[in-house]
């Protein structure tokens, strides 16, 4: 991705609303900013998550912000999510309730995948989070070793298989880590990143995420 020339692109032309096409000045225009459906504040919060204190999320993942990741993410334009990252900075909750974070951790994608899409969707998220709470972002807490499978279409224990190992916390890192991603189903990305964490003695971890999906795979006969 040509960064440079895309921010000198982006100055000239400011990106429209990701939802209407309208001068949004770079983020939803006044109109689709009334429309966007949140998640009710007291659905937003769950404590299910193996090793995560809690996970918030913010929007349900359904269109039209569903939509909007999609087409981020496989369109290759990080538009759409960087309007949804301001939003989701301003609805999380303060540090007290993500027990109190020290950095904040995006959830790494595959090297390959990145090469492919050209950014991470949880480190766009991660940033304006990060500097609503005045915390740094430090990526390199978490990397991701291998290949692995694209989680969606998996079953809720085929997502925990597939995930095994899936992530390495090289040095001992800050006491509390707040984790980001786009997207939770299961909390099964979420849980294997909070082992990899522990591993390196980081007693304390929670996380942000932009939207919740239902948990489909986990009702019987839906496999
Ligand atoms: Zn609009």
């Amino acid at each position: 991705m040509g960064s440079l020339l895309s921010a000198f692109a982006d100055f000239l032309f400011p990106p429209a609303c990701p939802l209407c096409s309208r001068d949004g000045d770079d983020g939803f225009c006044g109109a689709c900013a009334l429309t966007i459906p949140y998640l009710s504040v007291d659905v937003r919060r769950v404590a299910d998550v193996e090793g995560v204190a809690v996970v918030v999320s913010v929007f349900p993942y359904a269109p039209p912000i569903r939509d909007l990741v999609v087409r981020a993410k496989y369109g290759g334009d990080p538009h759409p999510l960087t309007a949804l990252a301001a939003r989701l900075a301003d609805a999380a909750p303060p540090a007290a309730e993500l027990a109190y974070p020290a950095a904040v951790v995006p959830i790494p994608i595959a090297r390959d995948r990145l090469r492919v899409r050209g950014f991470n969707q949880a480190s766009v998220l991660a940033r304006p989070l990060a500097d609503r709470l005045g915390l740094p972002v430090t990526p390199w807490v978490l990397r991701r070793p291998g290949r692995h499978p694209a989680q969606a279409g998996l079953s809720a224990a085929g997502r925990r298989r597939n995930l095994r190992g899936a992530f390495v916390a090289p040095t001992a890192f800050p006491h509390a880590v707040l984790l980001v991603d786009d997207v939770v189903t299961t909390g099964s990305t979420l849980a294997e990143a909070a082992r990899a964490l522990r591993g390196a003695g980081v007693p304390r971890v929670a996380a942000v995420c932009l939207c919740r999906a239902e948990r489909k795979d986990e009702v019987p006969g839906q496999k």
